[in-house]
């Protein structure tokens, strides 16, 4: 689904992301690893449109995509997931979903906007869809919980539902572990192979927690000082030298 091909990010003299090419496969979830510094940060925020490449190619389905900006990407269904904006954090998680808005033209409230029953047919339509998509990761009981007050994980399964909204095609976590409890990093793990596998999501995720990567991800890229050191199942990643080097480097 997505070729990167020898792709750099330089900043300054700095080069943060230094020749990189790997692919994400249709139906996959894509596990990124490597150490702090490694460049998975930069390489997602230049695929996702956030930051403009100082070199190389970015191709979705074929398409060249690189550059193109946020907004555009997430009309090709291409979606990285955000923490939920402060300004977000006092309106009701179910309020939340209903702002997302929509991928394909004749599916948002603006194109209703001057036909009253066409309007509150189409919000009905959408707050259904944010009560299943609440239900499908099991977070039903936080509706109407201020999103600002629900904690760390549970932000997470907001986000992912966010990307339910618009039934995106590939999705890009970041850290999604980080600080987050065994039982929700669970549940958050569940919610990513239901979506992969009933959905046909494809998945590329940056976790450093490798049992969440082992649990989920198939197959494992290793990135280190901006370029892709090794790729494959994680025990074919996690015991190949070059790898096992790199992580005692830093
Ligand atoms: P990772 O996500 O693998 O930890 P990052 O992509 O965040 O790695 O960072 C790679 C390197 O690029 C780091 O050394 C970081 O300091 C540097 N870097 C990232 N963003 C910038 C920036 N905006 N300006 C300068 N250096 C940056």
């Amino acid at each position: 689904m997505i070729v990167v091909e020898n792709l750099h990010r330089h900043f300054g003299g700095f080069r943060a992301v230094d020749g990189a090419s790997l692919e994400i496969r249709t139906g996959s979830i894509t596990g990124l690893i490597g150490p702090n510094g490694a460049g998975k940060t930069t390489l997602f925020n230049v695929i996702a449109g956030r930051l403009p490449p100082t070199s190389g190619r970015v191709l979705m389905d074929g398409e060249d995509i690189t550059g193109l900006p946020p907004h555009e990407l997430f009309h090709k269904g291409l979606l990285r997931t955000f923490q939920i904006a402060h300004e977000f954090g006092s309106m009701t998680c179910l309020e939340n979903l209903m702002m997302v808005p929509a991928r394909q033209k004749g599916e948002t409230l603006m194109n209703a906007w001057f036909n009253r029953a066409a309007v509150a047919e189409e919000e009905e339509r959408i707050r259904q869809k944010a009560k299943d998509v609440l239900e499908f990761l099991t977070i039903s009981h936080l509706s109407e919980q201020k999103a600002g007050q629900i904690s760390g994980g549970q932000k997470k399964l907001l986000e992912l539902g966010r990307t339910m909204m618009v039934d995106a095609k590939i999705v890009f976590l970041d850290e999604v572990g980080a600080g987050v409890n065994r039982t929700l990093l669970n549940t958050i793990g569940d919610a990513i192979v239901r979506l992969n596998k009933e959905r046909g999501y494809t998945f590329c995720v940056i976790e450093h927690d490798m049992d969440f990567i082992a649990r989920l991800c198939d197959p494992v890229i290793c990135m280190a000082e901006g370029k892709v050191l090794a790729q494959g199942t994680v025990d074919q990643v996690k015991n190949d030298e070059r790898v096992i080097e790199a992580y005692l480097g830093t």
